[in-house]
């Protein structure tokens, strides 16, 4: 068996977090290929090293002073290094750093420090190889990450190390410039290095004891889901729900490599598996309850619409034109709505509102804002009668008023439209009827 183990910033934010990271690892000789972020909070007050790195190569860019904000990085390192009391130096490593922030190496190069200095102290406390993303993780010209170039280094380069660290969250450009992923990007180097080794499981160790039935912050300790499918948990992670960044799955999906969600204070508990597919059925009907606020409904009505050939079309080349990419587009015979981010569109209603009119010709448009979407998604929906029946029901008995309804044709998902204010109110309805009432 080989296992890749992840590492999320706040199992690595202090040298206690890193020895029990160290016990982790040594625990199971199967734990060979480990992928660090950078230091994370300690507390809630704090802040994590990445955003220390933004913030100070904002004022090298500037041209202003920045070595106490240097300098105050260097101590978060230096304190891990003097508690795993380790004989190890970082002064050659920030000497290279101020050069490059003085040469205006860019925001990338900057924040990816935080996990290439965590990796270097993470592979002296293992004894582990280092292996830096840099020369292993490619992306294209254009910005885009490369996965059959990453495939061929990474795989060729790994296969000759018995046990290493690669850090994640950053790789190279073609002119050899450090290119990071978005905002939490370590998951996905985890996955890539787990496609590379042929893994058997990718363990992603972070702060919780694995996927949440729904937000901690609307339902107070929501149940854990032991078993999600990939397809489940894109649905939920594309509707903001925060465990894994949801690009971090398509490399493990494509081998069949399921991921394992782990907490770095809890190593005894089992977490949640993301698996290809299952028979393990989900504890209650649905496995998870994910949404979003801030959307805007364009309400389009023209007599006879649904017998006009290419109506659709012309209503949605009108948002493409303006760059704006639809969530959801459900319609009645004489109407077609589409659903937007308010953000997106806000800026750009009026431009396209007169391509609508220009283009389809519909007898009015009527724009809805402060609209959230509620996603409650469910491999176990498809073959349990009554699912939608039970959402709508609680819905109502909670005074929450449905706007909009879209099933995704696979049965996976089943989308709810209410107002912004309803939000909280419509998710914990749903957990209710479909969880504390199965407890
Ligand atoms: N350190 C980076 C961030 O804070 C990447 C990561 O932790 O995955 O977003």
């Amino acid at each position: 068996m080989k296992k890749v183990v992840k590492f999320g910033g706040s199992s690595l934010a202090s040298a206690e977090q890193f020895k029990k990271v160290g016990n982790i690892i040594r625990s199971d000789a199967e734990r060979k290929f480990v992928v660090p972020s950078a230091p994370g909070k300690r507390n809630d007050k704090d802040t994590k090293v990445t955003d220390m790195l933004y913030g100070c190569y904002a004022l090298a860019d500037a041209g202003q002073d920045f070595h106490g904000e240097l300098q105050a990085i260097r101590d978060r390192y230096q304190q891990i290094i003097d508690g795993l009391e380790l004989p190890l130096s970082l002064e050659e490593e920030f000497a290279q750093i101020e050069k490059q922030f003085k040469e205006k190496a860019g925001s990338n190069y900057a924040a990816s420090r935080g996990e290439y200095l965590n990796g270097i102290i993470m592979s002296a406390y293992l004894g582990f190889e280092f292996v830096d993303a840099a020369d292993v993780i490619y992306f294209d010209e254009n910005g885009e990450f490369d996965p059959d170039r990453t495939n061929d280094v990474l795989s060729a380069r790994l296969a000759g190390c018995e046990s290493a660290v690669i850090p994640g969250f950053y790789g190279s450009m073609p002119d050899g410039r450090i290119k990071t992923f978005s905002r939490g990007g370590s998951d996905i180097t985890g996955s890539i290095v787990a496609k590379a080794i042929k893994a058997d499981v990718y363990e992603n160790w972070t702060d919780v004891s694995g996927v949440l039935v729904t937000d901690p912050h609307i339902i107070e300790n929501p149940e854990p889901i032991d078993v999600i499918t990939y397809r489940e948990l894109r649905e939920l992670a594309y509707m903001g729900f925060p465990v894994l960044h949801e690009d971090a799955i398509f490399p493990v999906r494509q081998m069949g490599i399921p991921i394992n969600i782990r907490n770095t204070n809890a190593p005894g508990d089992s977490g949640t598996w993301i698996v290809g597919s299952t028979c393990q059925k989900s504890r209650f009907v649905i496995t998870g309850i994910a949404g979003k606020k801030g959307f805007c409904a364009i309400n389009i009505e023209k007599d006879k619409m649904n017998s006009e050939i290419g109506f659709g079309r012309k209503v949605l080349q009108a948002f493409e034109d303006s760059g704006i990419s639809f969530e959801h587009v459900p319609s009645g015979i004489d109407t077609l709505t589409v659903f937007v981010h308010q953000d997106e569109f806000m800026h750009k209603e009026q431009k396209v509102v007169a391509a609508i009119h220009r283009m389809a010709e519909p007898e009015s448009i009527e724009i809805e804002s402060d609209l959230a979407l509620v996603a409650v998604v469910g491999r176990g929906m498809k073959s349990t009668r009554g699912t939608a029946g039970r959402i709508f029901s609680a819905l109502a008995h909670n005074n929450v008023n449905v706007k909009m309804i879209d099933q995704g044709s696979s049965e996976l998902n089943i989308i709810i439209g209410v107002a912004n204010e309803d939000f909280e109110n419509a998710i914990r309805a749903i957990y209710d009827i479909f969880v504390i009432a199965q407890l």
